[in-house]
């Protein structure tokens, strides 16, 4: 009996990691010929001049204008956390993030689904960096949870002291310094988060969304933060929730579910945990400020650091509120993981419709951004 308990999870594992790996060698063939990482290692990160040399290879990737595949940073399991680029029609930048928690599976598949619908479609209209997995050891730690992977919530955290991923960002309106790498609670911010958060300096994305699962499906949509300028003072959030809805429209119409955003009571592109949107030129609270005790749980988020324009006092670092998406996928669970034919049919169907939400509506040219600086320079 426990030679039984011992061999199935492990050939379950295998199996979901051989599945993987097989749809990942598909996506890659789609884009031969393969192309060379950049040179970019954690310790390149941990550099100065090997940070301008991210800033030079990151330009160098965007100017190409050909589909991509690259490798942000190594792990400490030295596994790659890819970035794909495609080119985009405009010269508008967008980014997409998946597997902040490695616990959700299914935010990987619906960024691994999007990039094998960019790669034999239409080209979008912004350009887009995908990061399908950003914490690739971790979501290895869930997939080979074969027991009750979901319930406990395995491959969240990097370890039994590690923060939250999702919770390591600096203090809202301060940059990131790679000299200095701490977050908001002056705690050590992990290397992917690291390479995620220069990445996101150097490109400064008109808009980005980041994937993540819930497990109660009733709170599943799309969700924005409120962008506010550095102090925390409210920009307008209503362009921010046209698209979230448009995106959970798309959803619903098309048969698939996004009960967190209330289409047919009260839409809303509010997440259900977050303070309410203040009037535009009010002061926007956000629920890291309403954190009573610290925590591996608390901390600052990726969409309250991005939403929140840059004026630190380090002017090159400077930038504006990044329009900001938090999408849920319904559940953790990925098709290859469901017993039924019907219940994979269902969840793969699901995947596909989250992944051209974003194909279709939050890479195409809706609600499209101000060019960024243009207010100043209409001021000078
Ligand atoms: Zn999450």
């Amino acid at each position: 009996m426990k030679k039984i308990a011992l061999t199935i999870p492990a050939f379950l594992c295998f199996f979901l990691l051989a599945f993987s790996q097989q749809s990942e060698l598909l996506t890659n063939h789609l884009l031969e010929p393969a192309s060379e990482p950049f040179q970019l290692t954690p310790v390149a990160l941990y550099s100065s001049a090997q940070g301008d040399q991210f800033s030079l290879a990151l330009t160098g990737l965007l100017q190409q204008k050909t589909r991509q595949k690259k490798v942000l940073v190594y792990t400490k399991q030295n596994k790659p956390v890819e970035l794909w680029f495609f080119p985009g029609t405009s010269n508008k930048k967008a980014l997409v993030i998946g597997g902040m928690h490695g616990s959700e599976l299914s935010s990987i598949e619906v960024a691994n689904t999007l990039i094998a619908q960019l790669a034999t479609g239409e080209i979008p209209f912004y350009n887009v960096l995908i990061i399908p997995s950003l914490f690739p050891d971790n979501a290895q730690t869930a997939a080979c949870d074969t027991a009750a992977r979901v319930l406990n919530n395995t491959g969240r955290y990097t370890g039994q002291q590690s923060a939250d991923p999702n919770r390591q960002m600096p203090a809202p309106g301060q940059p990131f310094l790679i000299r200095k790498p701490l977050d908001a609670a002056t705690r050590e911010i992990e290397t992917e988060n690291q390479a995620l958060l220069q990445l996101i300096q150097t490109y400064v994305p008109d808009r980005l969304i980041s994937i993540h699962s819930i497990r109660e499906h009733n709170k599943a949509g799309v969700f924005a933060d409120p962008r506010t300028d550095c102090n925390g003072n409210a920009l307008g959030f209503d362009t921010d929730q046209q698209l979230a809805l448009l995106m959970a429209c798309y959803i619903g119409s098309a048969g698939g579910i996004s009960p967190g955003n209330n289409l047919d009571a009260a839409p809303t592109a509010l997440y259900y945990l977050d303070p309410p949107i203040a009037p535009e030129g009010k002061k926007q609270v956000r629920s890291y400020q309403l954190q009573t005790r610290a925590g591996r749980g608390t901390g600052v988020s990726l969409g309250t650091w991005c939403s929140t324009a840059v004026c630190g006092i380090t002017p090159d670092y400077n930038r504006p509120a990044i329009r900001t998406l938090t999408m849920e996928f319904p559940g953790y669970l990925i098709p290859a993981e469901l017993a039924a034919d019907e219940d994979q049919k269902k969840c793969s169907a699901m995947i596909e419709l989250y992944a051209s939400s974003i194909r279709s509506y939050f890479l195409q040219a809706f609600l499209v951004e101000e060019p960024m600086g243009e207010t100043l320079l209409a001021e000078r």
